[in-house]
Formats: C-alpha cells, structure tokens, sequence
C-alpha cells in the first residue's frame, strides 16, 4: 500500500505492520492515524553513530556513550537461579583503542538462540563501563550490520526517541514509524499553494523523525510546524473573512454626545486611547462588524475606550453591551459609566448573576453592563448594536463566538491587559484585528515592588500602617480563603485578625469569592469610598478593580501566584498619583522560584513578564484550562516560533483573500486540514464557531 496525501487519515491498524494490539496503544498516546504518526515528534534524539562517539585517537571513558560495529562467534548464556540468564559475548571491535568489548544482556535468552553458533556483525550502543580490566556495555541497543542505509533503521544513524507507553517499545515504534515512512508516496509534493524554497514535505518528514544532523531536524520540525500554524491561521482568517465580509449595521458617529463628554472629563484621554479610539471609530462607521481585540496593559485606560465606543452607539440610536468576567467588575463598570455619564440623559442597566438595577420587561435601557448574566438565552437585547467584554483572557474563546450569535451582527471589541504574549495573541486572537495602548496615561505615581521573606513581615505590617497614616489604602493578598490540606499556606480568614490587630486603628476587612455578591459590593463600596483601609483578599480582586487612591499591594504566598496574575494583581495600584509600592512575600526556600518573582521587581512591561511567564510554566497555564485547548499544536513550539507564526498569519490571511472559499484545486490539501482540525480527534480543541 502506498500512502499519499489521500491516505494520511488511514488509521493506524490498517497498516499491515502494526497490527490491533500495537495501534490500541498508539492510541493511548493520542495516535490514532498515519498522520497522527508522522506529526507526532520525536521527544529527542541519540546519536548513535559510530564515527560520532567515538574518536579514534582518543582514550574510552567510562560513563562515555559508544556506538560501534562489533564481531563475535561465541556467544554464552549463563543460566542464574530464579530463571534468570546472562548473555555474555566477548566482541571484537574494527575502531577504538580498545580492540575487545564485552557485551551482557540479562533475560533475553531467546537472542541467544539466534546468534549461537553464528558469525555476527552487529552495531551496538550502550554507556561503556569497566569491569575485571574489560570494557562492558551492559544491555545495548544493537542491529544487524546491513550495509544498506534503506534497512539500517535503530543504528549508525541520529535515531529518534519518542514518548512511550507501556508494552510500546522504542524499537517497535521507530521501526513502523520507519516503514511508514517508506511508504509515504515520495512523489507526494508540496502541498503548500504558494512555492517554498527547501526540501518537499516528505523529505521534512524524514528529516524530522531521521535526520542527517541536528540542525537538519529543527528545519524539518520548523517547517513541518509552518504548516500546523498555516492550517490553523487559514481557520481564523476564515472566520476573519466571514466576519469582514457579513453585514451588520454602520455606527455613524454624530457628534451629539462625545464632544460633550470629553468636556466634562477631568482628564484628557492620552495620544494611544485616541488613536485606538479612531480605529475602532472607523470600524464601527463600517456596515461590516468590528471584531477588534484593544490590547494594553493594565492601567492604561481600557475602560475610557470602552465608553467613547459605547457612546457612538448610543449616538446612533443602538444599545450598547458591556461585559465583564466578575460581578465587582461588572459592578465597578456600572458605577464608572454612572459617574461618568452624569447628567447626560442616558439609562444604564446592571445585570449580574444575582440582580438587575431594575426589573419589568419595559426596563429598556441604552447600555447594559453585566456578567455573563447578559447573555443567557433568556436575556433580550433589543437593537444590539456593540458588545464589549472587558477582560476577554477570562472567557473562553466559544463564549466570544455565543456573544456574537447574540443580536444581529453586532461589532464587537473585546479588551485584554497583556497577560498573554505575543505568539498566542496571534494565535488566540488571530481571527481579530488588534489596536494597542501603549503608553500610561501621565501624571502617574511612581510604582516601587520589592521581593522580601517573611523575616520581613513585622516592617512590612509597619509600613502599611505608616501609608494608612498618610490616608492611602492597602490591598493584602492571599492565595486562598480557608485552611485546607496545604497548612503552611496563609489564609485569609486566618490572617484579617491577626491584621486587624496588627493594622489598628485602621479598618481591615475581608473580601473574598465566597461571600454573598451584595456583601463584597458593599465592601467594595466602603473601600472605595475610603471607609475600609485595608482589604485582606484573595484574587477576586486580581482583574479590573480600580481605587486609585490604594497605593499598597501586599502579597503573601507570592510563589504560589503566576507571573502574569501577579502583574495584574500590581496592576490594581498605580492608578493615581501616589508613589505605589508592590510588596511580595516569598516564603520559597529554591532559588527558581525566587529568580522567576525577581523579575516583576526589574520590569513592569506586562509583555515581558507574560513571556517569562510563557516559557516558565508552559501554554496552559498561562492561558488556563479554557483556552488551553486553543493550540492543537505537535510540532509548532508556541514559546519560540514567533516567526513562523506571523509568516503563517501573512501566508494564510493572502490564501484566503484570494480565494475565501478554498474551492481552488490548489487548497484542497488546506481544506481538508482544516476540516480534519474542526471534526477529528482534537475537536474539544477548537470552538465550533
Ligand atoms: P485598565 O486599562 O487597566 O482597564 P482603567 O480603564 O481601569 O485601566 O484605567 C485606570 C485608571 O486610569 C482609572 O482610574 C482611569 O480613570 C484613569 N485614566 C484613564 N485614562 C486616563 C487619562 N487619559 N488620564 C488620566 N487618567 C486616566
Ligand atoms: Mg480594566
């Protein structure tokens, strides 16, 4: 049988040489077809060349890894008790300064049988070590001398080594990968519709899983990787072009309520918040839907964005939608608008989980602000002309998708402080056009943070008294409410006695998910309005909060906390013209993660610390278990292919403009990757939208 592009989805047990048994557990390894083999990447490599272990003129070592070709004829077992062997061979080797090897293997008495009586030319590769005077591999790897590069599969070549399952053998595994491989029909060409200097795509396949050197592998993976990001940039830009080209309804801007509120404003929104405004004005003026993802780090001003965005709506007649992640958020944004909007005649609704501002079916207003609440099915938003969620890393991607089936066609902007780094952004969001605010609105405080032990604590306690003094306000963080399993960790109710004493006579109080939402409203209240000094929290208040008069982030346990949450969480002070100080408390003995909180004290650039937080904890923690499954990537490295992801996005969005339904005979390989992508094994992985 000869595999081509047309048979790659064969299932793995179609296969002759792999057989029921075998494919059951490749597919305990998420292996199910051919294709599934082939992009499956080795985990490393050994190279078990001869000429590349051992250098001739150079003494063995023990410990030292050694690939060469031996000769023996007597071959020895030695029977133990308990049914136990020793094969024990005494080889000649042809390179080396030794001439003589001894080579074990304990309990396989059955390649005895084969080799007793023979002339035997085999390759071996094992750890040399010393014993009686001898040199001894013990258990090594081995093949028959074939002379013919197309057999030589396990040795005299960089060999790959995969992950495992039990009862699958490296061997086994390499060797159907190998013959697979050899079946791969070589005529099988580029299948990429633009030209691409290189090797064709099945000699990358060779050089991924049997490469000629090192560097040979990485090219093949990365190209091999181009095509991954390609299939999966061509589904966004897919739904880009669907989006772009669908009809929604244009968001004139009229003038009757900007200007007045700009006026009104007690600062002038910065050089970025108006340049991103622009663009997002434009975009609404379209009759196509705005799908705009507003990047920028926190502090700087999303939310005045925001509301210019819902104003020209409201201008135009349409209701506006504002969405945020947590009831104090959505809370928080109710009262802003309120402020803000004071005496400009508009109805603004609040709906959270557990209430609405006012209820009875004639209770229209022009802009709602809520939780998810807004948009369960139950909910009407009548002549939807805008959504905005705030804080979209905290919905899944699905929810976007549900938002936008909400209302006909409305434009949608969605806002994001940078936790997520470059390479996902483009990959997350790559269905979106990006604005980015990048500069802090002036007039700032300056921000201090400080990495200290629990030694510390006592000055740290006096400290915050000392800023209470001086009428500015505290946030206390810990990373959990109650005692549990994990004793050591402080809690928040363990910890606001201790604080109210320490703290006296300053206000302390506690504020965490577990309370009823009216109590942490009426808490976020007193705080806000100067009532409560301190705030002992868990990460309820990790996104949004914004009390610019709070300029003290105390945070225990820091160790426990991701980078990026941390830098949200530093994020909530900052915000008026006090200097700020971002306090975190390690109690980590290791080095590591000592170094990784380091960082946050040399940088306050929200990009940088969400790629050392990328390359420190990996994908899905960075982006959590909702859009963890957003990059169905094998052979792509989300950390470092920033290039081939970008060039990707270029390639894919070009393939679609020129053909957005991929009904040219070029793009059937594409088509039929993306269609793979959206239904076979890894659907969870991908929104259905
Ligand atoms: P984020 O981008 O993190 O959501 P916010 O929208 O909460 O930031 O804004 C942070 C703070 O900065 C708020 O108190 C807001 O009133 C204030 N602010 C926003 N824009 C400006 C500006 N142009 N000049 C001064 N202060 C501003
Ligand atoms: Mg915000």
């Amino acid at each position: 049988m000869e595999l081509s592009f047309d048979t790659l989805h064969t299932p793995l047990i179609q296969l002759p040489f792999v057989g029921a048994t075998r494919s059951a557990l490749f597919e305990i390894l998420d292996i199910f077809t051919v294709e599934d083999l082939f992009f499956t990447k080795p985990r490393r490599y050994e190279d078990r060349r001869s000429h590349a272990t051992d250098v001739s003129n150079k003494p063995w070592e023990e410990g030292q890894w050694l690939a060469v070709p031996v000769h023996f004829k007597n071959v020895k077992v030695r029977r133990l008790r308990g049914g136990r062997s020793i094969i024990e061979v005494l080889a000649k080797t042809s390179i080396g300064m030794a001439t003589s090897l001894q080579l074990r293997w304990f309990n396989v008495p059955y390649l005895a049988k084969q080799w007793q009586g023979q002339s035997v030319d085999l390759y071996v590769f094992g750890k040399l070590k010393q014993a009686r005077n001898r040199w001894v591999l013990d258990m090594p790897e081995w093949e028959p001398i074939y002379h013919d590069a197309e057999k030589q599969v396990h040795m005299e070549r960089i060999v790959p080594i995969y992950a495992l399952t039990h009862g699958l053998s490296q061997r086994v595994y390499r060797s159907i990968i190998f013959r697979a491989l050899k079946q791969l029909d070589s005529q099988c060409q580029e299948w990429l519709p633009m030209a691409r200097e290189g090797k064709s795509w099945h000699e990358n396949l060779w050089q991924l899983h049997f490469p000629e050197n090192f560097v040979q592998a990485e090219k093949g993976r990365k190209r091999l990787a181009f095509d991954e990001f390609y299939v999966w940039q061509s589904l966004l830009a897919l739904r880009r072009h669907k989006n772009k080209v669908a009809l929604g309804k244009a968001i004139v801007p009229s003038s009757q309520l900007i200007p007045k509120f700009l006026s009104e404003l007690p600062f002038t929104p910065t050089a970025a918040q108006q340049r991103v405004f622009a663009e997002i004005s434009a975009d609404l003026n379209r009759e196509h839907p705005m799908n705009r993802l507003l990047q920028g780090d926190v502090g700087s001003g999303k939310t005045l964005v925001a509301i210019l965005a819902i104003l020209q709506a409201v201008e135009a007649r349409f209701t506006a939608a504002f969405m945020a992640p947590t009831d104090i958020l959505a809370n928080q944004h109710f009262l802003t608008l309120r402020r803000l909007l004071k005496g400009m005649g508009l109805t603004i609704g609040l709906m959270t989980g557990n209430k609405k501002t006012q209820s009875g079916d004639f209770f229209k207003p022009q802009i709602w602000v809520g939780t998810h609440a807004l948009f369960q099915e139950k909910v009407r938003l009548e002549n939807l002309g805008l959504i905005v969620i705030d804080e979209q890393h905290k919905f899944g991607v699905e929810q976007r998708a549900r938002l936008r089936a909400k209302g006909e066609s409305p434009h949608v902007l969605v806002m994001t402080a940078t936790p997520i780094p470059r390479t996902l952004g483009l990959t997350v969001y790559g269905d979106l056009d990006v604005s980015v605010i990048d500069e802090l609105p002036k007039g700032r405080g300056k921000m201090i943070t400080a990495l200290r032990s629990e030694e510390a604590l006592k000055k740290i306690w006096d400290f915050a008294r000392a800023q209470c003094e001086q009428g500015r306000q505290v946030y206390i963080v810990y990373p959990a409410i109650e005692e549990g399993d994990e004793k050591i960790l402080k809690t928040v109710k363990k910890q606001v006695e201790t604080l109210q004493k320490q703290l006296a006579p300053y206000p302390v109080v506690a504020l965490h998910g577990k309370l009823k939402p009216q109590e942490k409203e009426l808490l976020m209240e007193e705080f806000r309005e100067g009532e409560i000094s301190v705030l002992v929290a868990t990460t309820v208040i990790e996104v949004g909060v914004d009390v610019p008069n709070a300029s003290v982030m105390i945070i225990e346990n820091a160790e426990r906390f991701g980078l990026a949450q941390l830098h949200q969480l530093r994020g909530r002070i900052g915000r008026g013209s006090h200097t700020s100080y971002c306090i975190l408390v390690s109690q980590a003995k290791n080095t590591e993660s000592w170094e990784r909180l380091k960082i946050l004290e040399k940088t306050q650039d929200g990009f940088k610390i969400a790629e050392a937080d990328l390359e420190l904890r990996g994908v899905g923690d960075v982006l959590g278990k909702r859009q963890s499954g957003v990059a169905p990537f094998r052979l792509g490295n989300l950390v470092t292919d920033w290039d081939l992801i970008r060039k990707a996005q270029a390639f894919a969005r070009e393939t679609v403009e020129q053909d957005p339904h991929l009904s040219n005979p070029e793009n059937k390989e594409l088509k039929r990757r993306i269609k793979n992508l959206l239904q076979g094994q890894r659907r969870k992985w991908v929104d259905q939208a």
